[in-house]
């Protein structure tokens, strides 16, 4: 059985306890592999390794720093396939979107911000004659990363290549639910020519080795991806340090659709803004609001469409879902359902586990749910479920739709989906959320600032939002008399 072990200093090493944590197919609820379960000992070589490395790596000049990420993007496409593979075992989603989504987007992040350093430049500030000010990026150091199960490679590269391009060496926490894919990534990184100790992976338990990360003192910034509960203990992790903090967290997002849009489209797009990746993905719109005047037809055909979306075997084309990450995410999913059922919700279609054939008997699927007729407060309106659910209510004016919209405690994204140019932008720009996509959803363009606001989040990343994270800005002025 393979054994996924950290990587420290540019190579494969066990952790020096030699404890392992079992990992599982989630499509079949087997155990495939082990995983490193690290503590402390491990981190602290892991950051010290880091730290070495750092002398070297912030004097590289910038041309070689992004020769070096544009080779890692070049690697990860002529592994696509294996990588694609290996996500899909993992972590339970479908490979086709492994290998049109996942992979592509980790090869994207690397190219992005290699390029991001060879263009990117800085105004310098005059004071009338006798004085010039001028910015002057700095690494921060040895950055923490820690990332969730949901989309491993994709978000765990999303930092890793600012942070690297940015001239930092970085110590990784993967999810221990799916870590197969950066215990690839090492290895990829070193043929690539990255110095040995610029980036060191981590394996093992959040509580344990990512807390470790969390509060180790030579670790000055932390850029976190995952749950609003998690993101407090990072901050009361970080508080004796005065850490950097960026917090991507959890989102509950509406999908406003007004009777003036394109139904059709909108359909489409709400399937896979509702479902793609079994809904695990933070920006998934999980309450749709839907304007009174077309409720009845929007259920009618949302529902029939989603009744036909095929949950199954991850490695088969044909299968628009595949697994639950895990088993007790699958049990928390469904305890969602069930008390929004004794909340007075109605299952329009799902609930339930679908039959499959023997192999995939003891995998953690479910069928794609919609769930009518529950009040705003409602917890399944209210917190992130991060499944395959949804809810849909109607609403009868803008600002119903807007109070409906904005009534929880989180901002991430939200979609509106209306063909009224005006109500596009004053409905929007009202939005209490970080990210509003009108007549589509998860257009994403990594120039654009990236974060959420209330309990989804603190700070933006993406384009120089990223390069603003990953360095500190020093002013230097010059007198000029
Ligand atoms: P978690 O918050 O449970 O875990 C995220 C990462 O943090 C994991 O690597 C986890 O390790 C680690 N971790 C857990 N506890 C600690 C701790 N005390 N100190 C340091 N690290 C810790 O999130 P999930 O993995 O369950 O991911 C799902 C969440 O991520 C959802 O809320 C989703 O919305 C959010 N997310 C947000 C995105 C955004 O961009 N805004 C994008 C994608 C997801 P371990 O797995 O070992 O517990």
């Amino acid at each position: 059985m393979d054994n996924l072990t950290n990587f420290i200093n540019g190579e494969h090493v066990s952790p020096l306890k030699g404890q392992y944590l079992d990992n599982v197919n989630p499509a079949k609820g087997e155990v495939y592999s082990k995983v490193a379960d690290s503590d402390s000992e491990d981190l602290a070589m892991a950051v010290a390794a880091a730290k070495r490395s750092y002398a070297h790596w912030q004097t590289v000049g910038y041309k070689e720093r992004a020769q070096i990420l544009n080779k890692i993007a070049d690697l990860i496409d002529e592994n696509s396939e294996s990588l694609a593979r290996a996500e899909s075992i993992d972590q339970g989603k479908p490979y086709w979107l492994a290998k049109s989504l996942d992979i592509p987007r980790a090869s994207e992040n690397f190219r992005y911000f290699a390029n991001l350093i060879l263009q990117n430049t800085e105004l310098a500030t005059a004071m009338d004659s006798h004085g010039v000010n001028y910015v002057h990026r700095k690494p921060v150091g040895v950055v923490g990363l820690i990332s969730p199960w949901n989309l491993p490679l994709y978000l765990l590269t999303w930092k890793i290549a600012p942070a690297l391009a940015a001239g930092n060496c970085v110590v990784c926490k993967p999810s221990e639910l799916t870590s197969k894919t950066a215990h690839m990534l090492g290895p990829i990184m070193k043929s690539a020519g990255l110095p040995d100790g610029v980036c060191n992976i981590i394996l093992g338990l959040g509580g344990k080795v990512g807390a470790a990360l969390v509060s180790h003192p030579d670790v000055p910034a932390i850029s976190f991806t995952g749950g609003t509960v998690t993101a407090r203990a990072i901050i009361e992790g970080s508080a004796p340090y005065y850490k950097k903090l960026s917090l991507e967290l959890g989102g509950k997002n509406p999908n406003i659709i007004f009777a003036d849009c394109d139904l059709d489209k909108c359909i489409e797009t709400t399937l896979r803004s509702s479902f793609l990746n079994q809904g695990e993905i933070c920006l998934c719109g999980s309450r749709i609001l839907v304007e009174e005047k077309i409720y009845a037809e929007f259920i009618d055909k949302f529902v029939q469409k989603v009744s036909e979306l095929k949950v199954g075997d991850p490695l088969d084309k044909s299968s628009f879902m595949g697994a639950l990450v895990s088993e007790a995410h699958l049990k928390k999913v469904e305890g969602f359902i069930e008390r929004a059922k004794k909340e007075g919700g109605k299952i329009l279609t799902g609930g339930v586990r679908p039959d499959l054939p023997l192999e995939f008997q003891n995998g953690y699927f479910l069928r794609p749910t919609v769930i009518a007729g529950l009040d705003s407060r409602c917890e399944a309106m209210q917190e992130e479920i991060f499944g395959p659910v949804v809810t849909v209510s109607s609403f009868s004016t803008d600002e119903e739709a807007l109070r409906l919209a904005n009534d929880t405690r989180y901002g991430l994204s939200a979609s509106v989906w209306t063909s009224n140019i005006n109500r596009a932008h004053t409905f929007s720009q009202k939005l209490d959320v970080g990210q509003v996509w009108v007549n589509a959803w998860m257009k994403r363009d990594l120039r654009v600032p990236f974060g959420g606001v209330k309990f989804s989040g603190v700070g933006r990343e993406g384009g120089v939002d990223s390069l603003d994270f990953y360095t500190e800005k020093q002013n230097i002025c010059i007198s000029l008399n």
